[in-house]
């Protein structure tokens, strides 16, 4: 009755915001006694599944009993985005237009104290969008997360509420975007794409620096949004006061809602990175082999599943399983922290060029001859996993293409390496020629 709920509104949710803002890797169970006496069973299932709802959980109406057990407690109690299946939700059109990256959930995002403010914060954001934090900035230095959080951000929500309209944009796609309305005179076309929505996750903010048209646009863009409650999620590589020639306004802007940072994830976290990613590509990697590449691996996690993926296509290839001893020469080249030397694009291209004998010009060229294409996304893997160049930087290198076509031959290439001996040799002798030359420059 309207009594229970009140109390139930009272008394859980703010036990359980609380529990979500603070301390997610702890087990939250919710139990709630209803007094069958008074209330019909049907009843009793519809008011706790729509509560549930509400908050974001999953809860299933158990029959009490004596006898506990906690495997099964724990996993009805969970709260969703932790049960949330690896499929995407939300309607069709929906997903499409949020353009979100399919791999990037909260399910397989690990926690630790590097990221444990940020991942509660982001989740928080996802349940009550417009409400908890508004905008919510995510800083911290390449490959530490921000870009999975964003997404998961997109995904949670559209599973929460399938009809709200989210949208992900690398601020360099906005910039573009910017710059073509203004040059078609088709701003009405730009304020629809991104006013009309409830959601809106930008990545990569810094970029936005020194570009007055898009601060303006951006600016009126945040106003919008931010005056309809919509939710505005930013990442940058810094914290937005450092951003020096972001306009005051806008910088004060970005200060209404919650700043918080990721930092590098301590041993104990990227171990369990590692073992999350083995598992969810299915390989079987022995505990000491999982250390001893995130011993290595210290500050970037895309290079930390950089190395795992390399020393599991290897064993693939010899038809063994990784060991320590493998793992230890195939990652002999990655030296500690601060003595790899800077990769630039114009040396991958150079390399590649002169290795697959073709020229930088057809490399960014739109030929789609089979060879050149495989050497064209080779070129592109490597620019991912030796740059820190995000994905429309390189697709603009690469002759103006799309950022989806960078991240598909990432996902082709890494594919490629573990299922054909000539793809893995050829990128790994490559890598070896960038980096040597990388130290002689
Ligand atoms: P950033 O945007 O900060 O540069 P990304 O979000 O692109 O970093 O992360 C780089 C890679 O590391 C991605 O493949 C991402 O899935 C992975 N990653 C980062 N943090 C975690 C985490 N806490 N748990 C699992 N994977 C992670
Ligand atoms: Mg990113």
């Amino acid at each position: 009755d309207d009594l229970a709920r009140a109390q139930l509104e009272s008394r859980v949710r703010p036990a359980l915001e609380q529990a979500l803002t603070r301390e997610l890797d702890t087990e939250i169970r919710l139990v709630v006694t209803i007094d069958t006496a008074i209330t019909d069973d049907s009843k009793r299932q519809n008011d706790l599944s729509t509560y549930s709802q509400n908050v974001g959980f999953t809860a299933e109406v158990m029959e009490d009993t004596d006898e506990e057990d906690e495997e099964h407690t724990r996993e009805r109690f969970a709260p969703s985005w932790a049960r949330q299946p690896t499929v995407v939700t939300g309607r069709p059109a929906n997903i499409a237009e949020a353009r979100l990256n399919p791999r990037y959930l909260f399910e397989n995002f690990v926690i630790g104290s590097s990221n444990r403010f940020a991942h509660a914060a982001a989740v928080a954001a996802a349940e009550a969008p417009g409400k908890a934090y508004n905008p919510l900035v995510i800083h911290g230095e390449s490959g530490l997360g921000k870009t999975h959080l964003l997404h998961a951000i997109g995904h949670y929500v559209l599973g929460l509420y399938p009809s709200s309209r989210v949208r992900y944009v690398n601020t360099e796609e906005f910039t573009n975007d910017v710059i073509n309305a203004i040059g078609e005179r088709r701003t009405g076309a730009l304020k629809r794409k991104y006013r009309e929505i409830d959601v809106l996750l930008v990545d990569d903010i810094q970029f936005i620096e020194g570009k007055e048209a898009t601060q303006e646009e951006f600016f009126h863009t945040f106003n919008a949004l931010h005056n309809e409650n919509k939710q505005i999620v930013m990442t940058s590589d810094r914290p937005p006061k450092n951003l020096k020639t972001l306009e005051e306004r806008l910088r004060n802007r970005f200060e209404w809602g919650l700043t918080t940072d990721v930092t590098p994830p301590e041993l104990e976290t990227r171990i369990a990175i590692l073992r999350k990613k083995a598992s969810s590509d299915g390989l079987t990697v022995p505990a000491d082999v999982l250390e001893f590449i995130a011993s290595k691996v210290q500050s970037n996690i895309r290079e930390l599943e950089g190395a795992l993926i390399r020393a599991t296509a290897f064993a693939n290839l010899q038809g063994t399983t990784v060991d320590l001893n493998l793992a230890q020469i195939v990652l002999k080249d990655l030296v500690a922290e601060g003595g790899e030397p800077e990769v630039t694009i114009g040396l991958i291209l150079a390399q590649t060029a002169a290795y697959s004998e073709f020229t930088i010009e057809e490399l960014c060229s739109g030929n789609r001859t089979r060879d050149l294409v495989l050497a064209r996304q080779i070129a592109m893997y490597l620019c991912r996993e030796l740059t820190e160049m995000s994905l429309p930087k390189i697709g603009q290198e690469f002759g103006g293409r799309d950022h989806t076509t960078v991240m598909h031959a990432e996902r082709k290439i890494g594919k490629l390496m573990k299922e054909k001996h000539a793809v893995y040799n050829q990128v790994t002798e490559l890598t070896s020629r960038i980096k040597q030359r990388a130290r002689q420059s």
